[in-house]
């Protein structure tokens, strides 16, 4: 980051704007004459770009959109389904971002963004303005590619539980119901989809349930790709080792549709696959708020990924899962987090009238838990190529865990206490 606070403040000289806003911790602060953003989506990426713009420019007045409530994370709640977490555990109170930071909160949907007149619509007819906005709506789901899917009623039986929250819990339910010698099918889209690896450390922890509770039962996973799209020896070695015959994965598996009245997938190349608990992951594009800055086949949103603003909108910033990717970059929460602070360094430089930094180096990692406590990891560097304006990853950076270990899991949850400070602490 070419960027820190210190600098950013002798260079901007908001030194003395710092001095008094610490004064008035738990108040909303910033002047009202200074600059003013607003992030839509309290998620991996708005929650950090919020706080860190905060962090480095006090003097800027932050509005961040979410429509819940509390954040959820998603990384880690597939052991709620597996059964040694509870949704508790992953639930982090937006409170430090208003008490500590500032940072204007408001529980509302926003509907849209007006960009010539710089405002972002809240349902409910409330407007707020902005000099700069920041969009970081993760993920919507294609239901209209699954026709027998695409209603309320089907969608509340065959759950998706891909955003963490009541889902997780009633899947849970599904799988606690089930009988003993019961089939649990999980579904994956074409790539790319939110989170690479969570549908394999899905099928483990489903299977880590099973295992114990209901032993005749088996885990039969549908991918659309031609093979495990993330950490495949690692995964495949785990199903070997840990649950022979019961985890059963077949590639090339793309479904076009599910049987409400049969419980089944209609899969393109093979039989219907009839299922006791039906996990559908469906297709994924970016969160609707984006919809007008969706450049990349009618799902994502392309950016300049040394401004994060929209190509075919500058002054339009956009992050997390709505990218559509640089190559060999996940959607996942820890990018997301990285792409809120390398965007907070190229807004508070913007605002500021410099340039942003011309080399950013993002990393990643993305942790799976095969078991309760065995975890298996892959990591990555990406760095900015000046030639072709996009992000690559570095080679020989990075790469995957040797095994799944159980020091691997202590480090997976220190990652995940410290990412969820990172963001909102
Ligand atoms: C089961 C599972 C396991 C995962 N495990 C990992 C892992 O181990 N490691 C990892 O790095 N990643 C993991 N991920 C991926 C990670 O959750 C996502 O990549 C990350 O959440 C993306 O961040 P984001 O900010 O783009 O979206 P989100 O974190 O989803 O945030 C988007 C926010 O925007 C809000 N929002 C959307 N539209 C509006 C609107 N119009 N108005 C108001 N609010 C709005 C939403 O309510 C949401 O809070 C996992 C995902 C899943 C599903």
């Amino acid at each position: 980051m070419s960027i820190n606070r210190r600098n950013f403040l002798k260079a901007s000289g908001t030194a003395s704007v710092l001095a008094g806003v610490a004064s008035v911790a738990g108040c909303a602060v910033g002047g009202s004459s200074g600059p003013r953003v607003v992030v839509v989506g309290g998620g991996y990426g708005g929650a950090t770009v919020a706080k860190y713009i905060k962090q480095w420019a006090p003097h800027i007045n932050v509005t961040l959109v979410e429509r819940n409530a509390e954040f959820i994370s998603c990384p880690i709640s597939n052991l709620v389904l597996g059964g040694t977490k509870t949704l508790k555990d992953m639930t982090v109170s937006y409170e430090t971002l208003t008490k500590k930071y500032g940072i204007n909160v408001v529980r509302a949907d926003a509907t849209a963004v007006d960009v010539d007149k710089k405002m972002v619509r809240l349902a409910g007819g409330d407007s707020l303005p902005f000099d700069r906005v920041i969009l970081s709506p993760g993920i919507d789901f294609m239901y209209e590619d699954l026709p027998g899917l695409n209603n309320a009623a089907a969608q509340e039986k065959v759950l998706h539980a891909w955003k963490a929250g009541p889902q997780t819990i009633a899947l849970r339910k599904q799988l606690e119901a089930m009988r003993d010698g019961g089939v649990v099918a999980i579904t994956i889209p074409v790539a790319p989809y939110r989170c690479p690896p969570g549908p394999y450390e899905r099928a483990c922890q489903i299977a880590s349930y099973l295992k114990q509770s209901k032993p005749k039962s088996k885990v039969i996973i549908l991918d659309a790709n031609p093979d495990v799209t993330s950490k495949p020896g690692l995964f495949k070695k785990a199903w070997a080792d840990m649950y022979p015959g019961m985890i059963e994965y077949r590639g090339n598996s793309r479904v076009m549709d599910v049987d409400m009245r049969t419980l089944s997938a209609k899969l393109e190349v093979a039989d219907d696959v009839k299922a006791d608990v039906l996990n559908v992951l469906p297709p994924m594009k970016a969160g609707a708020i984006v919809n007008p800055f969706i450049t990349a086949n009618k799902r994502w949103c392309e950016i300049n990924w040394l401004t994060y603003e929209a190509k075919n909108v500058p002054g339009v910033h956009l992050l997390g899962d709505a990218l559509q990717i640089a190559p060999a970059m996940p959607k996942s929460g820890h990018m997301a987090n990285a792409h809120g602070k390398a965007c907070a360094a190229a807004v508070v430089a913007l605002l500021a009238g410099e340039q942003p930094n011309g080399a950013p180096v993002l990393t990643n990692t993305c942790y799976s838990f095969v078991s309760a406590d065995k975890v298996v990891h892959v990591a990555s560097v990406h760095k900015y190529d000046e030639k072709d304006k996009t992000m690559k990853a570095v080679p020989g950076a990075g790469g995957v865990s040797s095994a799944s270990n159980e020091l691997e899991g202590q480090y997976a949850m220190t990652w995940a206490r410290n990412i969820w400070a990172d963001a909102l602490g």
